[in-house]
């Protein structure tokens, strides 16, 4: 050796490629990357803006008045919450923290590609479980797991399908495992679900030891630049966590602006009635050019091209590139004949169904 060499597992990680931002044309519509037509909430950038003048003192590193507006939004302990740089480093510190050499933890066929890296950066084993319909199947999951199983992570609702599995389905699946495996659903898009059915995991945390949710505020409140998210754990998990975290790992306008923006639910309910209304009628005017569409439940859709011929979905992608729109291909996935579309604004919706129009003429 001639060289310092990186830990086993981190040279295997193929990094992850987040969504392009740039196109052709003076009027881009960037829908790649499941970010807010909205931007941030009023109160939420005058809190951001607030702290200009004070960014010379370090962020309160306990964050307890964050924790605490969102405890008191559901009506949880604030002990219970972890708050991170996105929920991206909350993931990292979970896998850092129960994983190691030797190690399994299972996700599912198209899963957040955050999760094998987190599992591979600290040594362990990513075991996947097949999909059914691109949706994760609680069978195959728990078919997966083994004497090395410590941790199973579900995105629910799953990026970049859009589906996800009913509470009952999560309840099983967490009955199913070992109580020394560790649970941890990914609700990144929970506040968008309305659906009876559906429920983000509050409940699974708090009636067990072996559960975390984590969630963001990158996604409906629009602040995905300033990396912000939180963990609800067992009280056990928040003490591991916050072992590991960094002293500072959330700045203070995070902070600020993360108060702000929860407590702004009105700002929450319209962006719900928006992606609502788009969620219905884009995937009715797709179906109707012949182009497949994954239900979805989040704040995108996964579209399905033909595998060969002229009109594929790298074929599409080029040429909605070609008109200032930019969806994200799925090769990373696995879904090669795929495009995952962010619901945009009325006019960038109204733009990409245009744009396909034209492609598939
Ligand atoms: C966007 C997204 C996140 C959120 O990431 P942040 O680090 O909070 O910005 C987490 N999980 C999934 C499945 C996502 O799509």
């Amino acid at each position: 050796m001639t060289r310092p060499v990186a830990k086993l597992g981190i040279l295997d990680i193929s990094p992850y490629v987040p969504g392009k931002n740039s196109a052709r044309g003076s009027r881009i519509h960037k829908l790649s990357s499941n970010e807010s037509p909205f931007g941030a909430s009023a109160p939420a950038k005058a809190a951001f803006a607030s702290k200009v003048d004070s960014l010379e003192f370090y962020p309160d590193g306990s964050v307890t008045a964050l924790r605490a507006a969102i405890a008191n939004r559901y009506g949880v302990n604030p002990a219970s919450i972890v708050c991170g740089a996105g929920s991206d480093e909350l993931l990292q510190l979970l896998a850092h923290a129960y994983l190691g050499v030797g190690d399994e933890a299972v996700y599912s066929q198209h899963g957040f590609l955050v999760y094998p890296i987190a599992i591979s950066a600290n040594g362990a084993t990513a075991v996947v479980a097949p999909e059914v319909d691109f949706t994760a199947d609680v069978d195959a999951m728990l078919n997966c797991v083994g004497p090395k199983t410590r941790m199973v992570f579900l995105a629910n609702p799953n990026n970049p399908t859009g589906t996800y599995l009913p509470l009952n389905e999560v309840t099983r699946l967490h009955e199913g495992l070992p109580k020394t495996t560790l649970l941890v659903l990914d609700a990144a898009y929970a506040e968008y679900v309305r659906r009876n059915d559906y429920e983000s995991g509050m409940e699974l945390v708090a009636t067990s030891e072996n559960v975390v949710m984590t969630r963001t505020f990158s996604k409906i409140y629009g602040l995905a630049g300033l990396r912000l998210g939180w963990a609800y754990c067992p009280s056990h998990v928040a003490d591991a966590l916050n072992r590991i975290r960094g002293p500072f790992n959330v700045s203070s306008a995070a902070i600020a602006a993360g108060i702000a923006a929860i407590n702004d639910q009105q700002f929450v309910e319209s962006a719900v009635v928006h992606n609502e209304k788009w969620l219905a009628v884009l995937t009715e005017r797709f179906r109707v050019m012949g182009i497949g569409v994954t239900p979805s439940v989040g704040n995108f859709l996964l579209l399905h091209f033909a595998a060969t011929g002229a009109k594929t979905a790298p074929a599409a992608d080029a040429f909605l590139l070609d008109h200032g729109i930019i969806l994200r291909r799925m090769e990373a996935y696995g879904l090669s004949q795929c495009l995952r579309m962010t619901v945009g604004s009325e006019e960038a919706n109204h733009a990409v169904i245009a744009a396909l129009t034209e492609f598939l003429k």
